[in-house]
């Protein structure tokens, strides 16, 4: 498969490049030169399949022969290593649980298959070390340290914003040691993003290190989330219904993924794209004027995004056609406290515990299904409460129990790079 970039449909990339550069020369995105349609006896059949062949027919003619199948297999078995499952919250909603993995959030199955592959091209060719440099609002830094840890050739440099992070989300970046560094800046994420910009482009740097990103930019991270929407149609066939997806969007690579899968051949009736105050996406599907704005801060933090970067992806699925868009996906934007609210009666009716995303996705499932009949809805659970507990709790009531595996997180000891300004970190990724 060849990918082409959306600024310059002219310009094509292998998939290798396409990983290992992350952007196209032109800053734009990479995209699949054709969506792969998947004959409608192997979706049928989806109940009778393991989760490693649906995956990997899912993506084999994404990486086409650059990894062979075996390597392949192996990648797709180390990221798919844990379950999910859709949970009934009503008689026409469920939560699909995305939270398993090791860091408790669904950018685990992204960070892990994009190790994967960046491993494996490492390993082969003659890339040499490369430096995987990201910015993170919270949950990113977390699956990509964990996705990457122990990659040989690979060094990870994490900034995220002091005192902006959850603890647990804190304890996840900076206790993996190894290759993994977490460099904590004083100042909030939209400067930790630019320090991480101004590196790519600085020659000082680039001349002595390979620098890569790994945001769902990078097709890599982005096409393997359709995995859990193949597995969430297997368990979901029996129903017999109209299959809803609410997903709760930031940078909408989560729901671009689930469009592809759509595309694919995976039967699902319709997709809602459900947004926090930051809302975006839900006035351009009002008014077909896309303006993007400065995000708000919120409590589901990892979807406050005023110029979603994957958006461009979902316009070129559909042709760039709004009438065709507007068929396939609704929008809605809920604020703080009716997340909160949702939370809050979630719980007291079934008990089960969502957290501030999840429960915006429940939001905007529950707004499509209003007086329609005959559909399923589930929304992505795309976090654990656990890691969004100072909300919850104080929403619910009541102390969220916490694992074995959180209180072990939680008494290890932090280590982390303190700086103020772009010459530190200059300074950090030279020495
Ligand atoms: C990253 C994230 C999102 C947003 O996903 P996008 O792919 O950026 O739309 C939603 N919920 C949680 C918990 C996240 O970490």
């Amino acid at each position: 498969m060849r990918y082409f970039s959306l600024n310059d449909r002219s310009h094509t990339s292998s998939f290798e490049n396409a990983v290992v550069k992350g952007l196209a020369p032109d800053k734009g995105l990479y995209f699949p030169e054709k969506v792969v349609k998947l004959p409608a006896s192997f979706i049928k059949d989806l109940q009778n399949l393991d989760k490693t062949e649906i995956a990997f027919r899912a993506i084999k003619e994404y990486v086409g022969s650059e990894i062979p199948d075996s390597d392949l297999i192996d990648i797709i078995n180390e990221t798919l290593d844990f379950d999910f499952p859709v949970v009934n919250i009503t008689d026409d909603i469920g939560s699909l649980e995305l939270f398993h993995g090791p860091t408790l959030a669904f950018k685990d199955v992204g960070a892990r298959f994009m190790a994967g592959s960046l491993g494996y091209f490492i390993k082969k060719g003659n890339l040499g070390k490369i430096t995987v440099l990201v910015a993170t609002s919270g949950d990113t830094g977390g699956a990509v340290a964990n996705g990457f840890l122990g990659v040989e050739g690979i060094d990870v440099v994490i900034l995220y914003p002091k005192g902006k992070v959850s603890d647990i989300q804190e304890k996840q970046l900076t206790t993996l040691e190894q290759n993994i560094t977490a460099i904590e800046v004083d100042g909030v994420f939209d400067d930790c993003q630019r320090m991480v910009k101004r590196a790519f482009l600085d020659t000082d740097i680039t001349e002595k290190r390979k620098l890569t990103s790994a945001n769902s930019i990078n097709v890599a991270r982005w096409l393997p989330q359709m995995f859990y929407y193949f597995l969430a149609c297997k368990q979901l066939q029996e129903k017999d219904k109209k299959l809803v997806f609410s997903v709760p969007s930031g940078n909408f690579g989560n729901i671009c993924a689930g469009m592809l899968a759509r595309e694919m051949g995976l039967p699902i009736d319709h997709f809602v794209a459900a947004n926090n105050s930051n809302d975006t996406v839900t006035n351009y599907l009002e008014t077909s004027e896309y303006r993007s704005k400065p995000s708000v801060p919120t409590i589901s933090n990892a979807m406050d995004v005023g110029d979603p970067s994957n958006f461009v992806r979902v316009l070129e699925l559909f042709d760039n056609k709004y009438s065709s868009l507007k068929d396939a996906l609704s929008g809605y934007s809920f604020d703080d406290s009716q997340t909160k609210k949702a939370i809050k009666e979630v719980y007291s009716k079934t008990g089960y515990i969502m957290d501030p995303h999840g429960a915006v996705g429940y939001l905007g499932v529950q707004e499509y299904l209003k007086g329609k009949e005959g559909y399923y809805g589930t929304f992505l659970e795309t976090a654990h409460p656990v890691k969004f507990l100072d909300t919850v709790e104080e929403v619910i009531g009541k102390k969220v129990a916490i694992s074995n595996s959180i209180k072990h997180l939680m008494d290890k000891e932090k280590k982390s790079l303190q700086i103020s300004s772009y010459e530190d970190l200059k300074g950090y990724l030279l020495s």
